[in-house]
């Protein structure tokens, strides 16, 4: 590199990247987009030699080939250099989850757009923060102008902000962190004094499909995770306004609910809890209404589905996981606040080296107030990247894709002898299990839908989901692949009976290469 006023560089060891080392010049760029097209050429060549979602090896023959591949281990003495690269990528390539494949169908993990992983290299290329105006002061406005335009989506007014997070997970923590130092404001400076010797026991009501990161987020704050009131779900999977009031009723006297968490999209499945009239029980209790729309928040883009989402802008807090339903690359969550206050009473912070008061005042503020970190990241970039070049109709449309998939695939489960479908998609996922031709015994259908999907999984040749539900073990479609076609469906659904039938009469599996797992392995935990 030699730039105007810097030293001449220092002659390059070998084994460093040639010609440049730093991306954010324009040589380096220039060599950012040569190593972007190898390690692409490399990646798309390993990637046509596979034969379906997963690679068809077991977690410990992976783990073997993995060792191969690293003979000096992942930091080796001496560099490797560009060959090291193109080698990762051929074994990335093989070895991860191919989400472009029509029959992974198994988490809320979309495939990324292409305009959203190519625009996301200028995140890592720049490596703004959007933490002060001078660490990344073009991100920094952007990140206000995505936040604005979600923030309308919602319905939220001129009051309203709000931040990206890494997660929906870190979104509803954020949220109830809020609700707690807003609600308990007038008893205690929770932020000043923590929590200790309150008067009241703070609580959360939510629906018992609400997502685990309630209750995760009730422990960090230290309301434990005890402080989780689950309000049972009706036959539809939702969380009834009646069956909040009864639950608001019946709160202890010294109990103070500090905010009542909806799910506009269940990650089982998929169901949204009617928002107008929880947030007219909300209203008439005085509580604070957070609706995770981490799932379902996708519907804001669509003009058909959007109805769906009706009262959320009653929500004094919102979380949408644009990682999901705008398929973006992780992460990209958002954090909507209704009144910006709440943000600031939470968050907002003046520190001498990074945003003193006087650079705030000048307009030098980045967006460090906003947000539970310091450093972070530019997502923002791959976002208005997606949004500038779909727009709200491309996003939209993609929904409504799968959501006709999702109707589709229950219309499909229905007429087939041996698929119950479990419940209506109302978004795009589809819940539903096998029946066996031989048993209709309750643990011998347990046990065989979960082999099937292992055995599924095992094979590399489909990648389904499994929850519980009702106390029997079922099986799921997430759909969200919009260039999946019905016949793909119709395959898939034909693999899972396929499957279903070979467990059942105890045909071994012929394409296993290595050693067949374990049938008594336990099932990894629903998302
Ligand atoms: C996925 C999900 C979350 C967690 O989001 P992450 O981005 O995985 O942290 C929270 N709530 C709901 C309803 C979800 O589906």
């Amino acid at each position: 590199m030699s730039m105007p006023g810097h030293a001449p560089p220092v002659p390059a060891p070998p084994t460093l990247l040639e010609p440049d080392l730093l991306a954010a010049d324009p040589a380096g760029l220039a060599d950012v987009g040569r190593l972007v097209t190898e390690l692409t050429r490399e990646a798309a060549g390993a990637l046509r030699r596979r034969s379906g979602p997963l690679p068809a090896v077991t977690p410990q023959e992976l783990a073997r080939s993995v060792d191969r591949q690293l003979p000096d281990g992942p930091l080796p003495r001496t560099g490797g250099g560009r060959a090291a690269l193109h080698a990762l990528a051929r074994a990335c390539a093989a070895g991860t989850v191919d989400l472009a494949d029509p029959r992974a169908a198994a988490h809320l993990q979309p495939p990324s757009l292409t305009v959203a992983a190519a625009a996301d290299v200028l995140a890592s290329v720049f490596n703004a923060s959007v933490d002060t105006w001078d660490s990344g002061p073009y991100a920094v406005e952007l990140e206000r102008r995505v936040i604005r335009a979600l923030a309308g989506l919602t319905g939220f007014g001129a009051g309203s902000d709000g931040v990206l997070t890494p997660g929906g997970t870190a979104s509803n923590l954020q949220a109830l962190l809020i609700a707690r130092d807003t609600v308990l404001r007038d008893r205690r400076d929770v932020r000043g004094h923590g929590l200790t010797r309150l008067p009241v026991r703070p609580v959360v009501l939510c629906s018992e499909l609400a997502h685990f990161s309630v209750s995760r987020a009730c422990a960090v704050l230290g309301l434990g995770e005890h402080a989780v009131r689950p309000v049972p779900a009706d036959s539809a999977y939702r969380m009834t306004p009646e069956a909040l009031d009864l639950a608001l009723r019946s709160l202890a006297a010294d109990e103070l609910p500090l905010a009542v968490v909806a799910t506009a999209g269940t990650t089982d499945f998929g169901s949204v809890d009617p928002l107008p009239g929880i947030a007219a029980v909300t209203r008439e209790h005085g509580v604070r209404l957070h609706v995770d729309a981490a799932y379902g928040g996708g519907a804001l883009f669509s003009d058909r589905m959007r109805p769906l989402l009706a009262g959320i802008e009653a929500a004094d807090t919102v979380t949408l996981d644009l990682h999901k339903t705008a398929w973006q690359p992780a992460a990209a969550s958002v954090l909507l606040v209704r009144d910006r206050a709440g943000l600031e009473a939470t968050t907002g912070l003046r520190v001498a080296y990074l945003n003193p008061d006087d650079d705030g005042e000048a307009g030098y503020d980045g967006l460090l107030g906003h947000s539970l970190q310091t450093t972070r990241r530019a997502d923002v970039l791959k976002v208005a990247a997606t949004f500038l070049a779909l727009g709200q109709e491309g996003i939209g449309s993609m929904l409504e894709a799968c959501h006709d998939l999702a109707r589709h695939a229950a219309t499909a489960v229905r007429s087939h002898t041996r698929l119950e479908l479990v419940t209506e998609p109302a978004l795009t996922t589809v819940v539903f299990r096998y029946l066996p031709a031989t048993t209709t015994d309750p643990e011998a259908c347990d046990r065989i839908n979960g082999a099937l999907r292992r055995r599924l999984l095992s094979e590399g040749t489909a990648l389904i989901g499994r929850t519980e539900s009702g106390g029997a073990v079922r099986l799921k479609l997430t759909l969200l692949n919009p260039q999946a076609r019905t016949t793909d469906i119709d395959e898939l659904l034909a693999a899972v009976v396929a499957a279903g039938r070979a467990v059942e009469s105890g045909t071994p599996q012929p394409t296993v290469p290595g050693p067949a797992e374990p049938a008594d392995r336990k099932e990894t935990p629903h998302e």
